[in-house]
């Protein structure tokens, strides 16, 4: 199996409660290696370019509000499948359906506030890696 790059966040509602390491240790005990990460507190412009796909969508300020109004973690993760995997680990989007035992059902507190991003594709977990990381950064 090929290994990959993921990129990973975890998001204002996860930092606020200082569950950055328990969320780290997760994705680590699955076998992903954190290659690199930074704590970034978001401008609402750098959070409607990362979201740009969901313009359209009604929960798209909110969203926005949301992600820039405390810190996140962003990091490189590798690994065998390392996009199928990380979203395996972070479950559903909606916590009321992630399954036992994933971040999401764990620490999640509602659809919006839910804890994680992970890239769900070749494409767009390179595009999400461009997009906060540049080349020297990512050490694996
Ligand atoms: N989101 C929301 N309301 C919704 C659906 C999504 O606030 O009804 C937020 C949520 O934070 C989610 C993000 O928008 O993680 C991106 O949505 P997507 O459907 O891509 O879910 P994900 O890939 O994060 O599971």
């Amino acid at each position: 199996m090929a290994i990959e790059r993921t990129f990973s966040m975890i998001k204002p509602d996860a930092t606020k409660r200082n569950l950055t390491g328990a969320i780290t240790k997760k994705l680590e005990d699955a076998g992903l290696r954190v290659v690199a990460s930074k704590r970034v507190w978001m401008s609402r412009r750098q959070a409607e370019g990362f979201y740009a796909v969901h313009k359209e969508r009604p929960f798209f300020d909110e969203l926005c509000e949301f992600m820039s109004s405390a810190p996140t973690v962003v990091q490189v993760l590798e690994g065998e499948n390392a996009i199928l995997k990380n979203r395996e680990i972070m479950g559903a989007t909606n916590p009321a359906e992630a399954a036992e035992g994933t971040i999401r059902k764990e620490f999640a507190t509602s659809i919006g506030e839910n804890s994680v991003h992970g890239s769900d594709a070749p494409e767009t977990a390179a595009e999400e890696i461009r997009y906060w990381f540049s080349d020297t950064e990512i050490v694996g």
